[in-house]
């Protein structure tokens, strides 16, 4: 076998494994070749791998097993990173190695801004530190933003960093730590991302498909002159799709794997950070993180299912003042006292609550309505497109 279908079959081999492992206990295919090669990978091969470890070695290698599994998944480690690190640097430098002298100075000029891009990046991502928020020995949290009594509501404590926490903020249990504006922690970069360092994953998110396809588009310009499929079979015609795999065979020979191989790899895999920089387009458009996101699906769950009523922080609060005894619930409201002023565009009076029953709170049915749709609910973070963009790249 020649080495690019060696490469080839271990691609698809990997594939097939994941997409078995991750779909094969879908309801849908529980009952077909897919579920039955599932259970046979996931579940009957590890138990019978596990006795014939505890009759070797006593079980040893399932206890490292389960410390490995439970260090890459549950852990915060730098593995992620260091594997991007070295494939990125393992490519570029065997491409530049032998494409160099090949390629004009014009061509390679680019590369000057373009490469150290995911590099700087990613370390801007990997050692921001300014969104863990200050442990209670420092006496201020900061507050960038008002809390909207739906998704964040004032007097909620993080148990395990002892402090109140800030709105838009949640607890990483990976970092061990509260992360302000928390978006989501993410092994790529081993960090939180959150305020202060989302904008230096968009932009890794964004440089790493333009280095990846100008790469891509390097190896194209040196061995484009070696590519040549014939016009006259249609398009879609078996002729069509031999000559262009006679016409891939002969541009691996040419270029090797150093450069057609890197540069299939390059524009293969850049759609995946590109899907992902255009979910978080979505995001910011919307005015959330994906945290909140999140939380918004489900309040949307239980909306449909008639769980949820908004009333006015006004009225309540009113209510409340007159009426002492509400004390419990004026808390978990978060309508029991001012939180402080924080300097917002966007003001609002709702509050939400969802209820079990389905019924209004208590004695207050005057003051609360309805909601069946997240429609019909403000995000008070939502500052508009633009504004969310603005807002995400300051850093805020
Ligand atoms: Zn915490
Ligand atoms: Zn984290």
């Amino acid at each position: 076998m020649q080495p690019l279908h060696k490469l080839l079959f271990a691609i698809l081999a990997v594939s097939f494994v994941t997409f078995v492992a991750l779909f094969g206990r879908l309801p849908a295919l529980r009952k077909t070749p897919i579920g039955w090669l599932q259970r046979a990978l996931c579940l009957h091969a590890p138990i019978r791998l596990r006795r014939i470890d505890s009759k070797i070695t006593g079980g040893r290698v399932t206890l490292k097993s389960q410390r490995l599994g439970q260090y890459l998944f549950y852990e915060s480690n730098p593995v992620v990173v260091i594997l991007f690190l070295i494939l990125v640097t393992g490519s570029a430098g065997l491409f530049l190695w032998n494409a160099y002298a090949l390629l004009s100075t014009s061509l390679l000029l680019p590369l000057v801004l373009l490469l150290p891009a995911p590099y700087i990046f990613t370390y801007l991502c990997v050692t921001h530190t300014s969104h863990f928020l200050p442990l209670p020995a420092y006496p201020h949290q900061p507050e960038h933003y008002p809390y909207d009594h739906i998704l964040f509501r004032p007097n909620t404590t993080c148990r395990t960093c002892d402090i109140l926490k800030p709105a838009r903020s949640k607890h990483c249990s990976l970092c061990h730590r509260c992360v302000d504006k928390c978006d989501h922690h993410c092994p790529w970069v081993n960090n939180c991302l959150g305020r202060g360092n989302y904008r230096w994953f968009l932009a890794l998110l964004l440089s790493l498909p333009i280095l990846e396809f100008y790469g891509a588009y390097l190896a194209w310009t040196i061995i484009r002159p070696y590519i040549s499929v014939l016009p006259e079979n249609p398009f879609f015609s078996w002729a069509h799709f031999t000559d262009l795999g006679d016409a891939f065979v002969r541009a691996i020979n040419v270029g090797g794997l150093s450069i057609a191989g890197v540069g299939l790899l390059a524009i293969t895999t850049a759609p995946l950070p590109l899907a992902l920089l255009a979910y978080h387009c979505y995001l910011i458009w919307a005015g959330m993180t994906t945290n909140e996101s999140q939380k918004w699906a489900d309040w949307r769950d239980d909306m449909a299912d008639g769980l949820v009523f908004v009333g006015s922080k006004a009225v309540l609060r009113q209510h409340f003042a007159k009426r002492g005894g509400q004390r419990e619930l004026a808390q978990m409201l978060g309508l029991d006292g001012e939180t402080g002023s924080i300097d917002w565009p966007i003001e609002s009076d709702m509050v939400c609550v969802r209820t079990n029953d389905g019924q209004p709170p208590r004695g207050q049915e005057g003051m609360w309505r309805r909601v069946w749709r997240l429609e019909e609910v403000e995000n008070l973070y939502d500052l508009g497109g633009w504004g969310n963009l603005v807002e995400v790249m300051m850093g805020r």
